[in-house]
């Protein structure tokens, strides 16, 4: 059954994120023959059209206005309700991201439409779309059929598989201009003030060494980023070692934190908390370093490792230079 399917492009430090490609590859599946549409909101966007085209984006629309360099949640829903409205998309597909997570059920009521959140996957069965999100905190999946006419998904990054990029497509783009005028809008963004500078980006992150209350001290972090440093992996940390003071909350992972799915997660002085299950235990192989052989940690690592991190971590990382130097 052929159906019009839009993605919304997932824009971070203006870069398309790798959920933006994974979403086109999933609609180009969903859309059975019907088209493709990716939406590109914000300011000097437009560069960026080509790349949802490499990835299946039948047309893509741009609108572009200073209002939307950075996310303010009243302007960029009337934009992307526009967009939608103009593409008669019957499925819409975008990141399970802060903005995602906001904007998805804002959307899906003012369509009075179907929302899932979270999909880890999305299958065609029959004429049925059929979406797959975990529950429990990741302890199962249910799976998801929506009977409104029209769904909302948010699709969690690094989880459905994107398709190589046929880069001989270029974009057949509309530019859609939206009145955003100031009394149509609650909040404002006056300034932003980055936390950090640069930091890879978690939630895409392939490898990611992450440091528990076990690290036991800011510190205790270098040999952790020392061995991130050898692997090009990103630094996580668990909620106890973010309570601590030990590092920054934008390292948490877990429940209420960022859910990772990286293809190697390596827990160092962590217990393994259900809460931070919940933002990992998705990840494709887990390797736990921790003193104490009983923690639950080991329950759901593919590899374990009973040591003192501060001994383990420092020979991986001598290990793995050689081996990749
Ligand atoms: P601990 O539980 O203290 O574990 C430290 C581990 O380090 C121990 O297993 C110990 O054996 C090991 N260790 C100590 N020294 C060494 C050493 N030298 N070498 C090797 N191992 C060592 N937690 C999250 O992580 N993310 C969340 O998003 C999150 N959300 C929460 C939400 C709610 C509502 C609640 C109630 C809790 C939440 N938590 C979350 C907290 C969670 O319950 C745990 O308290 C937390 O994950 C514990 O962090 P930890 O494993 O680093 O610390």
């Amino acid at each position: 059954m052929e159906r019009n399917v839009l993605v919304l492009a997932d824009i971070r430090n203006d870069k398309l994120r790798n959920v933006t490609f994974e979403s086109l590859t999933a609609a180009r599946k969903l859309a059975d023959g019907g088209t493709v549409y990716g939406a590109l909101l914000g300011k000097n966007v437009s560069g960026m059209a080509d790349a949802l085209a490499h990835y299946g984006a039948d047309q893509v629309f741009v609108v572009e206005n200073d209002v939307l360099a950075n996310y303010v949640p009243d302007a960029f829903a009337i934009a992307l309700e526009t967009v939608i409205r103009e593409s008669g998309a019957e499925v819409v597909l975008m990141a399970h991201s802060a903005i995602g997570r906001d904007l998805a059920p804002k959307l899906a009521a003012r369509f009075e439409a179907g929302q899932v959140s979270d999909i880890v996957d999305v299958q065609m069965e029959g004429d049925k779309i059929v979406f797959t999100r975990p529950i429990y905190a990741g302890k199962a999946f249910t799976k998801n059929v929506i009977t409104d006419d029209m769904v909302f998904a948010t699709v969690r990054p690094n989880n459905l598989p994107a398709a190589e990029p046929d880069t001989s497509c270029s974009a057949n783009v509309t530019t859609v201009s939206v009145d955003l005028p100031a009394d149509s809008l609650r909040t404002f963004i006056k300034e932003v003030v980055k936390k950090s500078a640069g930091g890879a980006d978690l939630s895409e992150a392939k490898i990611i060494v992450s440091g528990g209350r076990g690290v036991k001290s800011a510190d205790g972090f270098k040999p952790l980023q020392e061995l991130a440093d050898a692997l090009g992996a990103a630094v996580g940390a668990s909620r106890g070692a973010c309570d601590a003071g030990y590092c920054d909350y934008a390292l948490q992972i877990g429940q209420t934190g960022k859910v990772v799915t990286p293809d190697l997660y390596i827990a160092c002085g962590i217990s393994g908390a259900i809460q931070h299950l919940a933002g990992m235990s998705n990840s494709k192989v887990i390797v736990a370093i921790n003193k104490d052989p009983e923690a639950p940690i080991f329950k759901v690592a593919d590899y374990g490792i009973v040591g003192d991190l501060f001994e383990v971590v420092p020979l991986l990382t001598e290990e793995l230079k050689k081996l990749l130097c």
